[in-house]
């Protein structure tokens, strides 16, 4: 910045210029006032993403300096934009009163005139680490990740710091890009020399991600002499919480935010899904971007955000283990079954405020009194849910563990509860809300400036009635305290000296006075004030205290109200929708009945139009589909909804079948061809390959992949030449379940090598002219394509589908010629063992034409030329003479 070069910058310059050098790449909001002001490059960027004013200011190297403000008040609503647009925010405090600074610089001996208000950066405000209930969605969780490498091995440290979840695991170099797309981090932390990490990570110093000192910072945290009791962490993870840890520190200049014990996750114990898949599958957004169109729009029915944002962790990461999906299954059985119960239930749930956050909130020391109210509301209400439950017959297991998870803040509460007013200000710097009876010194301060307020308010109608002015006024404000005020016209009465004023202050048209009683009363006011404010700060104080020893036990609570809410919230869509409960098997079959797409349905019913529900049964011996018909036909629908059921199954949800039984499965993949996807604007067809690549190189065979017109992306011979070497592929050498849609007819072709390979079409109709899609799944193959049809269906102009028909015509006409763009395959390695098809004998027709098209007429006399066709008349059946 040209300002560094500046020979002799103001005081206040240097100041600035000092921290705007400490907030590296972060913009610096530097508070000046009641407003945070950015200049320079900050002020313009800052100006244009939150569309303010950009002023300037004084000038600075000869040049004006660009200048933007917001107010205090309203920071937070402009850090949330700031945010979302991808900056990053240090907030630069002052530290000190004016008064302080002038004390200061006595002390050390400066001209008054010189001092400047001490400033810091108090906090940096990054994507990762808010716990603002402004700044967050509440219905999405918020990670922060860290990553370090030791040995090909990649430590993953995760932590939602608005609640203090903190999860450490492990995963091979390779894999990373599928384990941060199930995470979803909104910021992602790296040492400074690894360049492996995703391109927006920031980077730290190396020495942050020591796992020594990483260990050595999880103890000290959770005060414990050894980190066993949380399971066995591995270097790598250990040095990512290290990184983590500091990262934290460093953003919340040396105050932590809340941070549970670490839990220890096994990356092999959930279903594998790359981030193509998850994206093709839009679980928690659609391809827009937006939760509306998104599985977990259509799926979640929580009544409550920590309740949505389970969910959509189950939805990401579903299990693999048969008994803990039977857990869940079993909790979603037993309030589908209880509907009345059911709803009561959450109409409990959804009163009850966000404990988790609201601890978050507490735990970093951004907690407010009203936080403090939230968690004293929703600790009773589990208390009472705890009461109600635990007499419920015919609990499952997970239940009971919920329900044991929901008590325990007795004395908790109870000290809230006592403490607090019922509904308690965000605000905590004007007192009042400590409740009267809580205290009765604060009870005693508090009847002081009560008694010396009415006082004051007598006092009012007392100086008029001794001095006849009858619009004689007490009034208070911020600079002068109480005063006396009357009317220029009636002033000279109270400036006779023995009147018992003095004055204060000249208006225009009205004068101000003091007196020594008015003076007492407000010095009572203002003492009594300032000791009732501190002693609310105490109460304040120690009843955060008493909330941070509790958090784990409270951070337990939320997490049991959190599954109950995903357990009742299950079981109200499985009810809504007619869903059943997924049967979990260990083989490798999946057989749903009835199947249906939760958002292509959804979607659908919203113009009143009927889901068309479709079977898919796989097995061992008749593990791949391959689906023809038309476009628009419901290809894309099918495999994915089967994709979803299978997802939906494993993550402990009914799903929207009249029945299914799914074989577990160890990784789902789903790859779109190209031609989807153009919007991406990389090569796309480069991207579908290295998609399909990863799952030739990871699927095994309790994998379950869909595969939706691979090879669309390329030329016609390279994509079918490539369609038809993924499908062998995954058929003979994976042997995994797969769905396999394609408009290549010659892929058919395939079912005549490929013994666990059947073939299937969605149906449609020509009906006068028209083309009907049925949407139904039938066995054996499309018969033809229907692709001038769909044009004609989607407002192609008639005369270019009639000139597409003539075009269609020739090629067709090529293809029976030539025997079609197959027509070379039999010679495959593959098919080399295989008895060469018996060619199908020649028709009469076809032998005629044959002759014809052989014949040289140009050689031919007139009369060779009568007998060829008497000939050829005669070789036609039933042609007389
Ligand atoms: P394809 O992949 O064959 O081109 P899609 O699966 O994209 O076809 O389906 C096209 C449209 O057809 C969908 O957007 C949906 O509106 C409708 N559709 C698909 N499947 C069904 C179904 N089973 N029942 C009713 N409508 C369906």
């Amino acid at each position: 910045m040209a300002a560094l070069e500046d020979p002799k910058p103001t005081p206040m310059m240097a100041q600035y210029l000092r921290l705007r050098e400490e907030a590296g790449d972060a913009l610096l909001f530097y508070r000046m006032g009641d407003f945070f002001e950015l200049f320079f490059e900050d002020a313009k960027r800052a100006a244009a993403i939150l569309d303010i004013a950009l002023t300037t200011r004084g000038e600075h190297g000869g040049q004006a300096i660009p200048m933007c403000g917001v107010p205090v008040h309203s920071a937070e609503s402009y850090l949330a934009r700031l945010i979302k647009a991808g900056c990053r925010v240090a907030i630069a405090e002052q530290v000190e009163t004016p008064e302080e600074a002038k004390a200061r610089a006595k002390r050390e001996g400066l001209p008054s005139s010189k001092v400047l208000v001490g400033r810091a950066i108090v906090r940096l405000v990054t994507a990762g680490t808010l716990t603002e209930e402004a700044l967050l969605e509440p219905r999405r969780a918020n990670v922060l990740v860290a990553l370090a490498e030791l040995r090909g091995s990649v430590g993953i440290a995760a932590v939602d710091v608005s609640t203090g979840a903190m999860v450490l695991e492990e995963c091979a170099a390779d894999t990373l890009g599928a384990v941060l797309a199930r995470l979803s981090p909104s910021e992602v932390v790296v040492p400074e020399d690894w360049s492996h990490g995703p391109e927006e990570a920031i980077y730290r110093p190396r020495t942050t991600f020591a796992s020594d000192a990483g260990a050595e910072r999880l103890k000290a945290v959770h005060g414990v002499a050894t980190l066993d009791a949380f399971g066995v962490f591995t270097r790598a993870m250990l040095a990512a919480a290290g990184g983590l840890v500091a990262y934290l520190d460093h953003v919340g200049r040396g105050s932590l935010p809340l941070l549970l014990p670490p839990v220890l996750r096994e990356t092999a114990s959930t279903m594998a899904m790359d981030a193509a898949t998850r994206g093709s599958l839009e679980i928690l957004e659609s391809a827009q971007g937006a939760r509306a169109g998104s599985l977990i729009g259509a799926v979640d029915r929580c009544v409550t955000g920590a309740g949505s944002r389970l969910l959509a962790e189950d939805l990401s990461a579903p299990l693999l283990d048969a008994a803990a999906i039977e857990a869940r299954l079993a909790l979603v059985q037993f309030w589908r079954d209880r509907p009345i119960e059911r709803a009561q239930l959450r109409d409990i749930l959804r009163a009850i405020p966000d404990l988790g956050r609201a601890l978050g909130r507490v735990v970093a020391g951004r907690g407010s009194p009203r936080d403090l109210g939230q968690l004293r509301d929703g600790l009773s209400e589990a208390a009472r849910l705890h009461h109600w439950l635990t007499g419920a017959p015919d609990k499952p297991a997970l239940l009971a563990d919920v329900i044991a998870r929901l008590t325990g803040h007795g004395a908790l509460t109870d000290h809230l509860s006592r403490a607090l007013v019922p509904s308690p200000p965000t605000e905590r710097s004007s007192g009042g809300f400590i409740a009267d009876g809580y205290d009765a010194a604060l009870d005693e301060l508090r009847a002081t400036s009560g008694d010396a307020r009415r006082a004051i308010a007598a006092m009012e109608a007392r100086y008029r009635e001794e001095t006849g002015i009858a619009t004689l006024k007490i009034r208070h404000n911020g600079v002068l305290g109480y005063f006396i005020e009357v009317a220029a016209r009636h002033a000279d009465a109270l400036m006779a000296p023995d009147s018992g004023f003095t004055h204060r202050q000249t208006m225009a048209g009205a004068v101000r006075f003091n007196s020594l009683k008015l003076h007492e009363e407000a010095a009572r006011i203002a003492e009594a004030g300032g000791h009732a404010l501190a002693c609310e700060e105490a109460h304040f104080e120690a009843l955060v205290a008493e909330v941070v020893a509790a958090r784990e036990n409270i951070a337990a609570s939320a997490a049991a109200l959190a599954r109950l809410d995903v357990g009742a919230g299950n079981a109200e869509r499985a009810a809504e929708g007619d869903w059943c409960r997924p049967e979990i098997a260990e083989d490798s079959g999946l057989a749903i009945t009835a199947g249906r797409h939760p958002v292509v349905e959804a979607a659908l019913a919203k113009t009143g139009e009927r889901f068309v529900a479709n079977d898919c049964q796989l097995a061992a011996d008749n593990r791949l589909w391959l689906i023809g018909g038309p476009n628009m036909g419901g290809k894309s629908t099918f495999l994915r909804q089967n994709a979803l059921i299978v997802l939906l199954a494993q993550a402990g949800c009914f799903v929207p079948a009249s029945a299914a039984r799914i074989g577990l499965v160890d990784r789902l993949f789903s790859r779109v061809g190209a031609a989807d996807n153009l919007a991406r604007g990389r090569s796309t067809f480069m991207v579908e390959m290295v998609e399909t690549a990863a799952i030739l190189a990871q699927a095994t065979h309790r994998s379950f992949v869909i595969l939706d017109e691979v090879g669309r992306g390329t030329s016609t011979y390279d994509g079918l030449a490539l369609a038809w070497a993924v499908a062998e592929a995954v058929h003979s050498q994976i042997a995994c379940r797969c769905l396999f849609a394609t408009h290549y007819h010659e892929l058919a072709r395939l079912a005549e090598t490929c013994e666990a390979l059947s073939l299937h079409h969605v149906r449609a109709r020509e009906w006068q002219g028209d083309l009907v899609l049925l949407h139904e799944l039938a066995d054996g193959p499309a018969d033809r394509s229907y692709g001038l049809a769909v044009a004609r269906l989607a407002g192609v102009p008639a005369n270019v589908v009639a000139r597409a028909k003539a075009v269609l015509a020739k090629l067709e006409a090529t293809r029976e010629a030539t025997g079609g763009i197959a027509a070379g395959l039999g010679d495959l390695p593959l098919f080399a063992n295989l008895k060469p098809a018996e060619p199908e004998p020649a028709s009469p027709e076809q032998q005629l034409a044959e002759a014809l098209r052989a014949a040289d007429l140009d050689a031919l006399t007139p009369r060779e030329a009568l007998d060829l066709l008497y000939e050829w008349k005669r070789t036609l059946p039933g042609s007389g003479r």
